[in-house]
């Protein structure tokens, strides 16, 4: 039965691609990307939100958010900042060489599963060989972890982009990834044109240099009809997690939920615990020593910010 037969009101919304101050663009229904403007400031609104607008006098304005699910948060400064609503899929970004850094992607995968938004790693430049990355990356393999190796340069591994974009249980994926491992040329790759588009609603940084600070999405448009969203986040070197509890830090470390039924206490924190079996398992190299330390960091992070 659909919407017609059973005489609902219709109501226009859309997904929020875009925020600046109190505009935003929205994707109609449609396909149509349209210009609204946020009608109360205490209307909070990011990038993957559903936006409830109406028409008044030729303009736009959103007057309602529905409520959100799988949403992307960091922390800064102790601040709680929230990079994207609804993500059905996050693409964390590295590449082969001095940018794959575990410790961040470690932290995004955290941010990722404390709202259960299912990742992936994509390993980019891998043109560049995967020297010293072999053992990183069967690890990640190990826990579960879908790993694409790709090449934007080369093309290499975008049909396996296109694959997670145009599965049918995805509306909405985000990119999210250090500056400089190539997270805009693949972008490029996949909707061409995205990171050179002029008269977006980009803001001037401090510094005056003209940057991409805000998350902004992208339509990927694959098999004709078929329209997605690429949520292309800002690219950021820390990735702060003190909003986590330590439980939530706990259940980002699948390795570790492996084997904590074996730790003395249920609720151990596989720290300064005896009988812990997730510190017996690092002592062994069952577990790899810097998956271990990225989660204490975590830790260390979520004890420094209660302090406060
Ligand atoms: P972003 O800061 O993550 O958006 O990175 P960019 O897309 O601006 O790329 C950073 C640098 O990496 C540029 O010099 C690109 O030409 C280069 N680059 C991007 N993709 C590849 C790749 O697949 N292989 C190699 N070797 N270089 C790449
Ligand atoms: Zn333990």
């Amino acid at each position: 039965m659909n919407r017609k037969d059973l005489e609902l009101p219709t109501f226009l919304c859309g997904t929020v691609l875009e925020v600046s101050r109190r505009f935003i663009k929205i994707l109609a229904p449609s396909n149509h990307i349209i210009t609204g403007i946020v009608s109360s400031k205490n209307l909070e609104v990011v990038v993957g939100d559903i936006a409830t607008f109406e028409e008044r006098d030729g303009d736009i304005f959103v007057t309602s958010i529905a409520s959100s699910e799988r949403g992307l948060y960091r922390s800064v400064h102790g601040k709680l900042k929230k990079m994207g609503s609804n993500i059905d899929r996050l693409l964390v970004i590295t590449a082969s060489g001095p940018t794959f850094n575990p410790v961040v992607i470690d932290r995004m995968l955290a941010a990722a599963r404390a709202r259960s938004i299912p990742a992936s790693l994509v390993i980019n430049k891998i043109d560049l060989g995967l020297a010293g990355l072999e053992e990183m990356v069967s690890v990640y393999r190990r826990i579960g972890l879908p790993v694409l190796l790709c090449s934007a340069k080369k093309g290499e591994g975008i049909a396996e982009l296109r694959a997670i974009l145009e599965a049918p249980e995805v509306a909405i994926v985000s990119l999210c990834g250090v500056s400089g491992v190539g997270k805009s040329t693949l972008l490029n790759s996949l909707v061409p044109g995205a990171k050179s588009r002029t008269g977006d609603l980009s803001t001037k940084t401090g510094q005056g240099k003209q940057t991409t600070t805000q998350p902004r999405g992208h339509l990927y448009t694959g098999a004709p009809g078929l329209t997605k969203v690429i949520v292309d986040l800002p690219g950021v070197q820390f990735f702060g997690l003190s909003h986590l509890s330590h439980e939530e830090a706990r259940l980002a470390f699948q390795e570790m939920i492996e084997v904590a039924g074996g730790c003395r206490f249920g609720d151990c924190k596989h720290v300064k615990e005896p009988e812990c079996a997730v510190k017996a398992a690092v002592v062994r190299g069952d577990i790899a020593t810097w998956r271990y330390e990225s989660y204490l960091q975590i830790l260390e992070e979520i004890a420094e910010f209660k302090q406060f």
